[in-house]
This record gives structure tokens, C-alpha cells and sequence, in this order.
């Protein structure tokens, strides 16, 4: 297992201590937060009673988070750090995207496609027949899965088949630094948003945003999450203008009150890639090389790559082509490929598998 998690959390943690001493609570936060990320990072790396030990530290650095953005709302009177509209609205400006991936782009998860294609795509490319049928387009559709196994990869692809403007939600629009920069930022997205006919919303992380919390919730949170929870019930009542796609690496973090709501009436499942889809994950990451790339390479690392998500094959494959790049190959042998993989590390671990699965 790599450190650099562990040192990055522990060197966070130090200046967040200065910080405290200090009386510096916006620095504090800041280093809160990123240290409650590596630790989660590192809970996903390990197993057993060492991830959760991984696991509930992060969350007390979570709590300490909150805690520290309460005390910097309260030194600036919610005025001194305030975040003008103007200032959120250029950071949404930045947040929209138009992706050019299709749902030919993703490879494999089949039922997840399915899934989407019967409640978002074809009732929108048919508007009339679904009609008939008395179809709802749209609702929410939760994906969970292990990380880097194309959620947002596919979520993109919706937005990108349809022709939609793409909004992304992330963790780090809960934790913004100032004092109602978050709320800003997430009520202008959705003000943006809402000016489109119709527009792709993901919200990633949703077990950050959502989770089951060991104290009270800061007010400035809860304000934020309200926010968010106003506008997917706005989606549920068919009210608001968006599809609305969720992702989590981690769905036993998310709190039960919310995915009882109904607020996702689909919930897919967004596994590892079987060989055929690590096949075409392959051949699309060497699509622009122009050196010629023998076929029995590609299946040579498409059965060598398992328990590897898509991610990790792209990683891999990166890997090989600077190999090649160094070694100045003009062809992508299996000799090389073979060279390149001899230690293939799957970023998810078999037990975080399982309880991702369950
Ligand atoms: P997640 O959101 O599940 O953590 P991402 O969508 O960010 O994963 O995946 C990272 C990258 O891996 C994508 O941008 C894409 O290039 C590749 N990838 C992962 N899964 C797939 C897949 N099933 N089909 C095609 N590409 C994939």
C-alpha cells in the first residue's frame, strides 16, 4: 500500500493543530477537511478492523470539520467571508460541461445501460410513444459501485447522448471555504441550471453529503443539504428540469432517512468490467496511438486485468505507451505489454468489494 495517503493525512492533521492554536479556524477547516479525505482514501485502501478504524476517524474529522466552519461563520459575522453571487456564479460558469462521450463509449454494465436508456434516453428521443404508454421521464437514478468503475463516465454519457448541459455536485461544494460559499454555489448551480429546457445534474459522493453523522449537523451544512434536498424533491415531483444521476464508492456511509425518500427510484449497480468490457476499455484507451497494437496484447491484458476497474486499466495502459515512448517501440507487442504488468495491483480491495456488493 502505498503512504502517501497516510503522509498527507498526518501532515494535514499537524497544520490543522497550528491552526487551532492559533485561532485560525478557516486555515483549520481547510486542513480538517483535507485530512478527513485521506483518511477516507486510506479507509478504501485497507481492510477489516483497520478500515474501520480508518473509517470512523474520518468521520470524527468530518465532525471537526463542521465544527470549525461553525466558528469561522461565527468570527466573520457571515459578512467578511461571504462569497459575493457574482463570485459563485463564475465558479458554476466553470462547472457546466458538454460532454462528447456516448453511451457506445461505455463498455459493458449492460443492466445499468438498460436501465437508463428506459428511463432517461428513450422517452426523451420518443417523447410521443412514451406519452401513450403514460411514461414519466427521467426521476433519479442512483449508481454505487467500486471507484473508478465509469459513473460519472456514464452519467457524462447521458448528457452527452442527449445533447444536455452536464452540472457536477461534488463533497467540496458542502465543505467551501467561506461562509455561504456552499449554499451560494449549490443555489446558483441549480439557478443556472434550471435555465436550460432540460439538463443532466450528477451529484458525486452523495456518501459524504449524506452520511450517517455522530454529532449535530452545523447549521451552515444542514443549510446546504436543505438546499439540495429541496431541489431532488423537485425532481421527483417531475417539477424541475433535470436528470438526475448520484454516485457512491461507499453506500453503507449514507444516512437510511435519505434513500428511504424515494428521492432515487432506480438504484443500479456499477460493478467491475467482465472481459469483454475490459476488452473495449483497452482498445478505446489506445485509440489515438498510431503504432500499430497486436491483437494477442490486447487480450493478453484484458484477461491479465481481473479485479482492475476501468480507472485502473487506463492506468496501466498509460503505463505501457510511456514504456513504449521510452524504449522508442514502434509496436505494442505482448512481450512488452507482458513486461509493463507484472505486478497488477486492483485499486479495490476483495472485502471492500463485498460490502460495496451487499
Ligand atoms: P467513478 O465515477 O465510478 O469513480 P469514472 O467514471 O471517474 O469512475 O471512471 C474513470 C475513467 O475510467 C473514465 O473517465 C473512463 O475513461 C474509464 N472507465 C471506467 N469505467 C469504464 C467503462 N465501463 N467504460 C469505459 N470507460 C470506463
Amino acid at each position: 500500500m502505498s503512504n502517501f495517503n497516510y503522509e498527507k493525512k498526518i501532515e494535514h492533521e499537524k497544520a490543522a493543530e497550528k491552526a487551532l492554536m492559533e485561532d485560525d479556524f478557516p486555515s483549520a477547516f481547510y486542513h480538517v477537511a483535507e485530512a478527513a479525505k485521506f483518511a477516507l482514501a486510506l479507509a478504501n485502501q485497507c481492510t477489516g478492523r483497520l478500515r474501520d478504524a480508518y473509517m470512523s476517524n474520518a468521520n470524527e474529522l468530518m465532525d471537526l470539520a463542521e465544527k470549525c466552519k461553525g466558528k469561522c461563520a461565527k468570527r466573520s459575522g457571515g459578512e467578511k467571508m461571504s462569497v459575493e453571487g457574482d463570485e459563485s456564479k463564475k465558479l458554476n460558469d466553470c462547472r457546466v460541461e458538454r460532454p462528447s462521450v456516448r453511451m457506445a463509449d461505455v463498455a459493458g454494465m449492460d443492466n445499468v445501460k438498460r436501465q437508463i436508456r428506459l428511463r432517461m434516453i428513450e422517452p426523451l428521443q420518443h417523447a410521443e410513444e412514451a406519452r401513450k404508454h403514460g411514461l414519466k421521464v427521467g426521476g433519479g437514478i442512483l449508481l454505487y459501485g467500486p471507484p473508478g468503475t465509469g459513473k460519472t463516465f456514464i452519467a457524462k454519457a447521458v448528457a452527452g447522448e442527449l445533447d444536455l448541459p452536464f452540472y457536477t455536485i461534488t463533497a467540496a461544494d458542502i465543505f467551501g471555504k467561506y461562509v455561504g460559499e456552499s449554499e451560494n454555489n449549490i443555489r446558483t448551480l441549480f439557478e443556472e441550471a434550471r435555465k436550460n429546457p432540460l439538463s443532466v445534474v450528477f451529484i458525486d459522493e452523495l456518501e459524504t453529503i449524506f452520511r450517517k453523522r455522530t454529532g449535530d449537523i452545523h447549521e451552515t451544512t444542514q443549510k446546504v443539504i436543505s438546499v439540495i434536498l429541496q431541489e431532488l424533491d423537485g425532481v421527483k415531483d417531475g417539477k424541475n428540469p433535470f436528470l438526475l444521476l448520484g454516485a457512491t464508492n461507499a453506500p453503507w456511509m449514507i444516512d437510511e432517512a435519505f434513500m428511504r425518500t424515494g428521492r432515487f427510484d432506480v438504484k443500479a449497480y456499477v460493478g467491475l468490467p467482465d472481459l469483454p468490457a475490459r476488452e473495449q476499455i483497452i482498445r478505446n484507451a489506445f485509440k489515438h496511438v498510431e503504432y500499430p497494437v497486436d491483437e494477442d496484447a490486447i487480450m493478453y491484458l484484458a484477461s491479465a486485468t481481473g479485479k482492475c476497474s476501468g480507472a485502473d486499466i487506463n492506468g496501466i495502459v498509460q503505463s505501457i505507451r510511456q514504456t513504449a515512448f521510452e524504449r522508442h517501440a514502434d509496436r505494442y507487442t505482448i512481450e512488452l505489454f507482458r513486461a509493463c504488468t507484472q505486478h497488477i495491483t486492483p485499486s479495490c480491495n476483495e472485502e471492500t468489494l463485498r460490502k460495496i456488493e451487499e
